[in-house]
């Protein structure tokens, strides 16, 4: 694509990087067609050609953001379906990281729009706020039905969202060295996270546990905080940078303290995010070189499982449905690892049909973008159920939150099953269902 950016608009680094994305686009429109948006609303600006043909009108007069390119962006779920579809290369991930920032930096949203942001922002990545909020959901709940204007709607979503149990907190959660259980073998760091280990401690717990077992150290490091990606597609650079600096440095004092052969993350939607730390960070002198080193250690618990050659177990009879999160597959290109441990578990693994299309999760787009987030969750759960699954697994804690609320069926991390399948006890989210 044909770019018009002036030579001055050009010493800007943002401008710069986007100019090159830009010009790798061809047009040709095959994105369209994996675009959930697109899909769903079946208008071309809410697909990802159009999407970039708004940012590079907007970047290119150098505008502030308007109304028109705001809802677009809104709209779009941070999926990457299209980064996966593009023949060319398009680095859309980038491109609409930038332009979330500058509708931040440049627009006025309406008062009901910004207070919703500013609490999510305010409350998500921080783990006591969030299980304070989810107890105040709780007795919140019974309005939920009253909350029908448009400006309400994102509080009607986070009660529906909100689960009717909350965990008690796990001492898991907590800055601790998990020693080997057996023949020492390497030494990691896990990644706590914010909303995880509120609304379901019993992954990092499953997954400590097994790595502990296969004789890895566990190191939850103190000094952790979310990672940002909350903010981040919020288009608040400046909270998301200084949520990776902060575990830039947590990180790097475990490395100088012990050495890690990996940084061990159980949420797809985290992982993609601090995988790119070094990209977020390349301006900063003082943490580029160190957040490019941390990105390189950061592994889905899976992609570290699937190198430490587990045994293949008998079969189990159990059906086990596998959603790639949109995270897992097009953000870190994640695809055969989970559900080669899974059958080398011992479990029948099934796939969805439209298994490229995002459940509508997509960190808080189910409260901001209510309405287009339940028809791709009607649709998820629809392609889920058809394959008659025992129980769903899944590797990333948005998708499972969005997609319980939508079946009966049970839904667990991936980790979960492979605990039990090592020798963990039985998932709590399993017993009293009646398992083949
Ligand atoms: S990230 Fe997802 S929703 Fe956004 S334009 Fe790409 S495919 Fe569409
Ligand atoms: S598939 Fe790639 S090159 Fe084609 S329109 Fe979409 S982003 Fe542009």
């Amino acid at each position: 694509m044909q770019t018009n950016f002036t030579a001055e608009q050009l010493t800007d680094p943002h401008v710069a990087a986007s100019e090159k994305i830009l010009r790798k686009c061809v047009h040709c429109g095959f994105c369209t067609a994996t675009c959930p948006t697109y899909v769903t609303l079946g208008n071309e600006l809410d697909s990802p050609r159009g999407r970039i043909y708004l940012i590079k009108d907007m970047l290119e007069n150098g505008r502030a953001a308007d109304a028109k390119v705001v809802t677009h962006i809104d709209r779009c779920l941070s999926c990457l379906a299209c980064v996966t579809t593009c023949p060319s290369g398009v680095d859309y991930m980038h491109l609409v990281d930038h332009a979330r920032a500058h509708i931040e930096k440049t627009y006025k949203r309406p008062f009901m729009n910004r207070f919703t942001r500013a609490i999510l922002a305010a409350v998500l990545p921080y783990p006591s706020r969030f299980r304070l909020a989810l107890k105040l959901a709780k007795i919140g709940r019974p309005l939920q039905g009253l909350m029908r204007a448009p400006a309400l709607k994102p509080f009607a979503a986070m009660l529906a969202l909100a689960p009717k149990h909350i965990p008690a907190p796990s001492p898991f959660s907590l800055p601790a060295v998990h020693a080997a259980k057996a023949e020492k073998r390497g030494r990691v760091a896990i990644l706590t996270g914010c909303a995880q280990p509120v609304l379901d401690p019993a992954i990092n717990e499953a997954a400590i546990r097994l790595l502990t077992r296969l004789g890895i150290e566990v190191v939850a490091p103190a000094g952790e905080v979310c990672c940002g990606s909350l903010v981040h597609h919020m288009g608040r650079e400046e909270q998301a940078l200084a949520s990776a600096r902060a575990n830039v440095d947590a990180w790097m004092r475990e490395i100088e303290k012990g050495g890690l052969d990996a940084i061990i993350i159980t949420a797809s939607g985290c992982g993609t995010t601090i995988k790119d730390y070094g990209h977020m960070l390349r301006l900063d002198p003082a943490y580029s070189e160190k957040a490019a080193g941390v990105a390189a250690l950061a592994k889905d618990i899976t992609e570290f499982l699937a190198s430490l050659d587990l045994p293949a177990n008998v079969p189990k009879g159990l059906t086990v449905t596998y959603h790639s999160a949109c995270s897992m597959q097009h953000g870190q290109k994640i695809t055969m690892a989970p559900k080669q441990l899974l059958k080398a578990a011992g479990f029948t693994v099934r796939e969805p049909a439209e298994g490229h299309l995002c459940c509508g999760s997509a960190g808080t787009y189910n409260i901001m973008q209510p309405d287009i987030s339940a028809a791709l969750k009607v649709r998820k759960v629809k392609n889920i159920e058809a394959t008659k699954p025992d129980v769903i697994a899944t590797g990333n804690i948005g998708c499972i939150t969005q997609i319980a609320t939508g079946t009966a069926i049970p839904i667990l991390h991936t980790i979960e099953l492979l605990d039990w399948a090592y020798g963990g006890d039985i998932p709590q989210k399993l017993r009293g269902f009646p398992l083949a």
